[in-house]
């Protein structure tokens, strides 16, 4: 999200404030699709046979890939804007993950397919082995192609770096296996290849969620967590992850309250994220990872009022929550050095 030539020092240049909105903005972006959305966007009027690029190491065998019915709808929506490649990666699910892009993409792909297997189990290692551990991964050719890919029905976009969509029917309380996970064609010069993993990590995190997850539960807890596991293990530092939340704390200002829904979008959303990002770090640090997904399995469900999550605090973490906002502030306070 910052100049590429700077791609080198990683998420130093992904943190810097130029262009960190535009990557948050991205993260708010979980769109739940159906087939049948994309089918009205995307469809071609002339869909002639698959396009392949002719890299013989990397395009998909035409006896063993093309079958694969988790393809049938991403050829439709990108091959009318050119050739594909596709790659399988076993990265420890049930079936093999798939990765595809144009070829003008290739790089994307080497950085995402060295990263896959680790993730999933970074991912896994947090929330458990319980999910669709074998994604499809969509790095879009245009930004065009990225909002064919990723637009709901009626809804706008916004300039996105990633989302997850759901391309089938589903069902709370069912485990989904229709998900992807779209890259906007901008997004590894963006964010760099340190960048692109840790993001690659929260929107995977996204997909291993979804199957708990009801939309309208506090985007708090749905983004810091997901941004608590992306970032879980990758060494960075508190000022790394959260500049905003920083400056702000070095200025003597402390949250009052969990950073609510409406702020996760528009002009303070950077902000939105880190503090949700703080707030789940703090929760794991404070009461332990697995502490921090139960609380999650409890809130996600849907809505909450202010009493429900009251009721979660307190019987998931035996404590109030002035408690648990004076714990995140104490500990808010010893980072803003
Ligand atoms: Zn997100």
């Amino acid at each position: 999200m910052t100049d590429p030539s700077r791609r080198s020092s990683g998420l130093r240049s992904w943190f810097s404030a130029n262009g960190r909105l535009e990557f948050v903005l991205t993260l708010a972006s979980v769109t739940l699709l159906t087939g049948a959305c994309l089918a009205l966007i995307l469809v071609p009027r002339n869909a002639g046979p698959l396009q392949l690029a002719t890299d013989e190491a990397e395009v998909l065998d035409t006896t063993e890939g093309i079958d694969d019915p988790r393809l049938t709808p991403v050829r439709r929506e990108l091959q009318p804007f050119g050739p594909i490649l596709v790659r399988r990666v076993a990265a420890g699910g049930e079936a093999d993950a798939l990765l595809v892009a144009h070829p003008g993409h290739r790089a994307d792909l080497d950085v995402l397919e060295h990263e896959l297997e680790l993730a999933i189990a970074d991912v896994s290692a947090a929330w458990g082995v319980d999910w669709n551990r074998a994604p499809v991964i969509v790095v879009a050719g245009t930004p065009t192609e990225f909002t064919a890919l990723t637009r709901a029905a009626g809804a706008t976009t916004t300039a996105d770096v990633a989302a997850v969509s759901l391309t089938g029917s589903y069902a709370p309380g069912t485990r989904p296996t229709d998900q992807r996970i779209v890259f906007n064609p901008d997004a590894r010069r963006r964010v760099g290849d340190e960048g692109l993993a840790t993001l690659l990590r929260h929107e995977l995190t996204h997909v291993a969620t979804r199957g708990v997850t009801t939309d309208g539960a506090p985007l708090w807890m749905l983004e810091g967590y997901a941004e608590y596991v992306a970032q879980r293990g990758r060494g960075n530092t508190f000022s790394q992850i959260a500049p905003t939340l920083t400056t702000r704390l070095r200025a003597g200002a402390l949250p009052t309250e969990l950073i609510g829904d409406a702020d996760f979008t528009g002009t303070d959303a950077a902000y939105a994220y880190e503090s949700a990002w703080s707030t789940c770090a703090f929760l794991a640090d404070r009461y332990g990872p697995a502490t921090l997904t139960e609380l999650y399995k409890r809130l996600a469900t849907g809505p909450q009022s202010p009493a429900a999550q009251d009721a979660a605090f307190t019987s998931v973490l035996g404590v109030s929550r002035a408690e648990l906002l004076d714990g995140w502030r104490a500990w808010l306070r010893g980072r803003a050095v």
